[in-house]
């Protein structure tokens, strides 16, 4: 997709986590400057992507740069985030789609909260595999490498990953960006890129099935109308069929006027593709972020269903005191947040952090839901549930 004359590659969504000042937007960088040397990017330099502009969707701002670039194997879109708080709600709400990520630690300082944050994150969200990038070997002795590799190999392993055989690369982000120490420079990242493409699996997606993709932002476009941007999750789409809106309580006809990947006009799209559709006629307002882009008639709005839940210990970014009935707070979905109300089946007083349940769970405002949909509830900065649901309701 990017260069026109490349065969089309298997696609991988990928991006980088971990603590503030560890190095992700740099090793973003550096990934792009190594990889245009050989013609399989367009470099985009660090301030070009720590200065993402902001994405607002139902009142939460986020910022993400989201970079594209090829390897031998496969054609990346890589999102890099500048903040912890941009992180937390891009995973929660957005980038469950991601196929990997790529954990950035400083070898300097080893594994730190936001470390753990993201990686419980991951997990929560469904992320299957983890890549780890020890950084700053530029200005770590050898024994503190071996030690921080030891620590975040615990550190997976504790949060359900395979930390034994996780692919570890120790390299110097800044050393590749500025073409210096090419050891641990330029080929940290060629080991990087290997490792993506050795332990990523692009995701078995359902071209067969209905069209269906999740909207995560919109945008308006003078004299057009306004274009819904998402990850399409399943089907195919051509151009000027017709389509639903639905979501938020509300089920729209009309067409695709256009579709776009990468700012290019598409024919058709597919599974796994990130598109702009072009919905002419309709004002910004109108496109909710949580609201899908769907085949007519394949999918249907609920406020009420039934989960099974997780209430969160302390020491998991929960809460120390138990879930009651009538817990009201807020649900984040893949791309959606909505105000929720917990209710406990009757005989049940509460569920203790550490422990699962059966819940029944009520939306304010009805959205696509489906059995085996995850979801998370937070309150305040605690991740105090997570769940998934068994059984919608009518
Ligand atoms: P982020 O918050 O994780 O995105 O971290 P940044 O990419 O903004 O990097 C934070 C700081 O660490 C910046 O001053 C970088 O120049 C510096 N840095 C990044 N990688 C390296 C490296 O390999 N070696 C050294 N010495 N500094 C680095
Ligand atoms: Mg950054």
């Amino acid at each position: 997709r990017l260069l026109s004359t490349q065969p089309e590659l298997p696609h991988c969504n990928v991006g980088t986590i971990g603590h503030i000042d560890h190095g992700k937007t740099t090793l973003t960088a550096a990934i792009t400057r190594v990889l245009e040397a050989q013609g399989l990017a367009k470099f985009i330099s660090f301030d070009n992507i720590d200065r993402a502009p902001e994405e607002r969707a139902r009142g939460i701002t986020i910022n993400a740069c989201h970079v594209e670039y090829n390897s031998e194997k496969h054609h990346y879109a890589h999102t890099d985030c500048p903040g912890h708080i941009d992180y937390i709600k891009n995973m929660i709400t957005g980038t469950s789609q991601m196929d990997g990520a790529i954990v950035v630690v400083d070898g300097t300082e080893g594994t730190m909260p936001q470390t753990r944050e993201h990686l419980l994150l991951s997990k929560q969200i469904g992320v299957k595999t983890i890549i780890v990038f020890i950084n700053k070997a530029d200005k770590a002795d050898e024994e503190m490498l071996e030690l921080v590799e030891l620590e975040i190999r615990d550190l997976l392993n504790e949060f359900g990953f395979d930390g034994d055989n996780a692919p570890v690369i120790c390299g110097s982000a800044l050393s590749a960006l500025n073409g210096t120490n090419p050891e641990i420079g330029e080929q940290s990242i060629m080991r990087l890129v290997e490792a993506m493409d050795k332990n990523l699996v692009p995701p078995q997606r359902d071209i067969d099935a209905p069209f269906c993709m999740p909207i995560e932002t919109a945008v308006s476009v003078a004299g057009r109308g306004t274009v819904a941007v998402g990850t399409v999750r399943q089907g195919k789409l051509k151009k000027n069929s017709a389509i639903q809106l639905i979501g938020h309580g509300r089920t729209l006809n009309t067409t695709a006027s256009d579709l776009q990947v990468f700012r290019k006009s598409q024919s058709e799209v597919q599974a796994g593709d990130n598109v702009g559709v072009l919905l002419r006629g309709f004002k910004k307002e109108q496109i909710e972020r949580g609201m899908f882009i769907a085949a007519p008639g394949s999918l249907t709005e609920h406020n009420a269903f039934n989960a099974q839940i997780y209430v969160q210990r302390r020491d998991e970014g929960g809460r120390t005191k138990p879930i009651t009935s009538n817990y009201i707070q807020v649900m984040f979905g893949d791309t959606w947040n909505m105000p929720c109300l917990v209710k406990l089946p009757d005989g049940v007083q509460m569920i203790m952090p550490g422990d699962t349940g059966q819940a029944n769970i009520l939306l304010r405002k009805p959205l696509v839901i489906q059995a085996g949909q995850r979801f998370i509830i937070r309150e305040d900065k605690a991740t105090t549930i997570t769940g998934i649901v068994t059984e919608t309701l009518p």
